[in-house]
Formats: structure tokens, sequence, C-alpha cells
């Protein structure tokens, strides 16, 4: 395993693509390490619900992602505007069309398209919708660097997290 900071991509020499890892951090770790998951193909598409610059976009472009914005409205019909990213086409339009112009919703049906848009396993979204934060066996760290809720003994989970921990820690370094 090498060490080198930002380390996300072995087949990128490109410094363009560290610096824009780097930028991503000074905004938000979690954004840094979401595009990094994203860009990997860990997950098909992230979604980040604070606000982001015209230049905080063209960063995760550099980074080999599409982007999109999508506008939804909470309940008080306030309207709030998501960024989507993803490697793929299919997955935006996937969620353009789903969720573009809609109210944020949290039913079932949401939270299982939700979850397999951003490669959670279907196992972990059906248990949280069942009972959200049942206990799991992982660590405090293993829990923290997911974006999902692991179900007890989970098997998807279990492969995932060595991947999950390689692109983590290369952030980290950063
Ligand atoms: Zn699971």
């Amino acid at each position: 395993m090498s060490n080198q900071c930002c380390d996300v991509d072995p087949h990128s020499d490109s410094s363009e693509f560290q610096r824009s890892v780097r930028a991503l951090k000074e905004i938000d770790f979690e954004l840094a390490y979401l595009a990094a998951l994203t860009r990997e193909g860990l997950k098909p598409l992230s979604r980040w619900e604070k606000s982001l610059t015209d230049d905080d976009l063209v960063l995760l472009q550099r980074m080999g992602l599409l982007t999109r914005q999508v506008r939804r409205t909470v309940k008080t019909g306030r309207e709030i505007v998501e960024t989507i990213f993803s490697r793929t086409p299919g997955y935006i339009q996937l969620y353009e069309q789903a969720f573009g112009n809609t109210p944020i919703d949290k039913s079932a049906g949401t939270q299982r398209f939700e979850g397999f848009l951003f490669g959670y396993p279907p196992c972990c979204v059906n248990q949280y919708i069942r009972k959200p934060y049942a206990p799991n066996n992982l660590t405090q760290h293993q829990q923290k660097i997911l974006f999902h809720w692991a179900c007890r003994d989970c098997k998807i989970t279990a492969s995932l997290l060595p991947a999950y921990k390689r692109i983590y820690d290369s952030l980290d370094r950063c």
C-alpha cells in the first residue's frame, strides 16, 4: 500500500487531480471524501446538500465527475438546491427524473432508491428502514468512514470497508 498523499487514483499522475482533491478538502473533508469514493466507483452517485459555488463544481469536474444541481422543496415550501455528482450520466438522469423539483421525502421507497444510487447495501437500507441505528458490530471508526448504517454481520459492508478505508486514509494524509 502506498503512503502517497491523495493516492486515491493510482492511474492518475495528474497534479491537477491532486490539487482538486486538496481544494475540496479545504471546503469540507467529507466533500472530498465523497468525491473520491464516487470517482473510484464505490458510490455510483453522491449528493451534497450544502451550497457550492461554480468554482467548487469545477473542482469536482476536474476529478472526472459529472455534476448537476437539482432543485427540491422542503415542507415549508422553501426551495433548496442539492448538488449531485457521478461518473456516469445514467445515474444523474435517474436522480433528476425521480427527484428533480420534488419535495424532500423520507419514504421507504425513496430510501431504497437512494440507497441503490448511493451504493448502500440493500440489506443495510432495509434494516435501517425497519429500525434506524440498530446495533452492529463495527468499531466506531469503521462506522464513521461509511455513509450508511451497517446491518449486523453485514457481508457486503465487510467487503466495502477496506476499499473505503484506503481512500479515507489517503485523503487524511493529504
Ligand atoms: Zn448490510
